[in-house]
């Protein structure tokens, strides 16, 4: 059995809880274990200029999105209306469930 590591997984709600999208509320698009980094949705949005060139002829402003450190995210539990750490506990049946810690709601509902 490993260790979990990251909590969060794709599609979870998050809140940002620091930098200049600090109390947005969001999804995860991607974790990117290696690194520690979560892309999330429409968070930390840069715009990029292009020249046009053969995949867009017309070039223009193409705004991505970039990744922000893991921890700079928390759960956002829906019942405590907030940013929440989850707990993870291990059912007799070997499979782990996260938690809010705050509220105990079971986050996962397979
Ligand atoms: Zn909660």
């Amino acid at each position: 059995m490993h260790a979990i590591k990251y909590k969060l997984k794709k599609d979870d709600p998050v809140v940002v809880t620091t930098g200049k999208d600090k109390g947005k509320k969001s999804k995860v698009l991607k974790v990117e274990k290696k690194t520690g980094k979560l892309f999330l949705e429409d968070i930390n949005v840069v715009k990029r200029h292009t020249k046009p060139n053969p995949m867009d002829p017309d070039g223009g402003i193409h705004e991505k999105e970039m990744p922000i450190d893991i921890s700079n995210a928390q759960y956002y539990c829906k019942s405590c209306d907030k940013g929440v750490r989850l707990g993870v506990k291990v059912l007799e049946s070997g499979q782990k469930q996260r938690y809010c810690k705050s509220c105990g709601e079971i986050v996962d509902k397979d």
